[in-house]
């Protein structure tokens, strides 16, 4: 028993938030393969949403602030790229479209009547001069949003819930990430250079998502206008407005007919190639059948024109990463009044519902197998994000970047700040390994054999050890941040990015300074081999730097 053990796990947690230190940390077995010592270590989680862990979240939302603001002004572009990864995409499912079936044919059709310019390879915005003779080269904010699904009052809520569609907000919602790319292909088309972007979708307080984007460069507010009024996405599935098994006898998996079947009749459901060959046979037979959901934009939208490094781009920046902390349902914030809860209610109601994708177990109502049906598919318990309550029926990604915003990953943009503090740290002469045992999390980047990482056997969370664990992070942090400190003092000049200066938080020693801390210098987990090492918290943290949109 230490005096550690004694610390409340409350004031644990306020001191880790006071030094933007993670506070549910996994767990890691560290080998020196060298000298072959073991010991235990404990990893930031990397959670990006507040509710989950408060400073990793944070510490997301900075680095997102500083991609967006970085791409945003550009003024040179990068060495020479291959196709821009997004339209090879297009293009690849485009042919692959059309080499199956009948609908394809019609799918093509789907290009919107916009004007085509012919496009210049460049990816920055163009110069202009004003009369004066001043420089400066603009960009563009744009907010796009859904439609109306009935009217809302302030709260967000429907003046009428029985004449609010709430089958079409969902489906638009569980859309609207096509909706989207189809808005920048289309936008791409008549701009006449490769435009780039850094957006991210937040809830409206009617509960519908919205996306916010920085846009390199100005295209005129007409052609946006026109391009947003024409971009639409159509869902060729087969219909799926009447549901045949509504109640708790849905189709069952059968063996011997290896596929679902009728709970009444024992006979097999049609597959989803079925389904869609029924489509193209109904399709030939009439030409005017519609999709079974067609997504559009809605009338407001939000166009406007920033200039490089103006006070009013830094808050529009802060405000585009502003929620990425909270989860898109997270809207009405911690207190919904009965009426907000109700709405929200009714939301996920369908969202939980309606099929997803074509994989969806939510099929099986309306009497389709979904597409590598397996056994054990059940409807209103399909595994994908848009069902996800905290989603609202999107189930894209929060933050969507174009390949050449930066030409960085997320991995490197966490780099570059890294590699700030280090410089400070070496011209002091002090020592990198601290640094890097830190950065655990960017062991790829090391790219040191010398040390073997091994996830920790997953025993049961003790309150003991994720205490340790956060007070390891506690110390070291405040070790670098006086090395850091005491390295800049001793004459370094290199810059701290704007948004990663120290926070103001206990001194060590000061007042509320757990004695315990200061009193301990080692990471304590090495001193406890009596106690099953164990992960605390979730098992992976999760990959940030996989949501960069490529
Ligand atoms: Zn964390
Ligand atoms: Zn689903």
């Amino acid at each position: 028993m230490t005096t550690i053990d004694h610390l409340d796990a409350a004031t644990v947690r306020t001191v880790a938030e006071s030094h933007g230190v993670c506070i549910r940390p996994l767990l890691r077995e560290l080998t020196d393969t060298v000298t072959g010592e073991t010991r235990v270590v404990a990893i930031p989680c990397g959670s990006t949403r507040g509710r989950v862990c408060g400073p990793c979240a944070d510490k997301a939302r900075r680095l997102r602030m500083q991609q967006c603001r970085e791409g945003w002004h550009r003024d040179h572009e990068d060495e020479p790229t291959e196709v821009d990864g997004r339209d090879q995409e297009e293009e690849g499912s485009a042919v692959e479209a059309a080499s199956r079936r009948v609908r394809s044919t019609r799918r093509r059709q789907d290009a919107p009547d916009l004007p085509r310019v012919p496009s210049e390879s460049r990816t920055i915005g163009k110069q202009l001069t004003s009369p004066s003779g001043k420089t400066y080269r603009p960009s563009m904010f744009l907010t796009l949003t859904l439609p109306s699904y009935g009217k809302v009052l302030d709260d967000g809520t429907p003046t009428d819930p029985s004449t609010y569609d709430y089958r079409r907000a969902a489906l638009d919602a569980m859309h609207f990430s096509k909706l989207v790319d189809r808005f920048w292909q289309n936008l791409r088309r008549c701009a006449g250079y490769r435009v780039q972007y850094f957006s991210a979708v937040e809830a409206q307080h009617r509960l519908a998502p919205h996306l916010h984007a920085a846009v390199r460069g100005v295209i005129s507010r007409s052609v946006v206008l026109q391009v947003i009024a024409a971009s639409y996405h159509q869902v060729w599935w087969p219909d799926f407005d009447q549901v045949v098994y509504p109640d708790l006898r849905v189709p069952v998996w059968d063996e011997r007919m290896v596929g679902y079947v009728c709970p009444y009749s024992g006979a097999l459901l049609p597959t989803w190639e079925e389904a869609l060959d029924q489509l193209d046979v109904e399709l030939e037979a009439d030409p005017a059948r519609r999709p079974a959901h067609v997504v559009r934009f809605g009338k407001q939208a939000d166009y406007k024109w920033l200039i490089a490094h103006s006070p009013r781009t830094s808050k529009v920046v802060g405000y585009l990463t502003k929620y990425l902390t909270k989860s898109v349902a997270e809207t009405y914030g911690e207190h919904l009044t009965s009426r907000q809860q109700a709405h929200l209610d009714r939301v996920n109601e369908q969202t939980r519902w309606l099929p997803c994708s074509p994989e969806c177990a939510n099929w099986l109502r309306y009497g389709i197998q979904p597409r590598d049906a397996e056994p054990g598919l059940e409807p209103g318990a399909c595994g994908r994000a848009a069902h996800d309550a905290a989603n609202l029926g999107y189930g894209g990604r929060r933050v969507l970047v174009s390949r050449q915003w930066t030409g960085k990953t997320l991995t490197e943009h966490r780099a570059d700040r890294a590699e700030v503090v280090r410089q400070v740290l070496a011209e002091a002469g002090i020592g990198r390994e601290d640094l890097d045992q830190f950065a655990a999390d960017a062991t790829d980047h090391q790219g040191v054999a010398r040390y073997a990482w091994k996830s920790v056997n997953a025993n049961e969370l003790t309150l003991a050890l994720w205490r340790a664990a956060v007070l390891t992070l506690i110390r070291q942090r405040t070790r670098w941040r006086e090395q850091y400190e005491r390295a800049k003092q001793a004459g370094s000049t290199t810059p701290r990015p704007p948004d990663n200066q120290p926070k103001p938080g206990l001194r060590p020693g000061g007042q509320g300074w757990p004695k315990a801390i200061a009193q301990r210098r080692e990471a304590p987990l090495t001193t406890w081999p009596e106690n099953p090492p164990s992960n605390v918290g979730r098992r992976r943290p999760p990959a940030i730097g996989k949501e960069q949109d490529s």
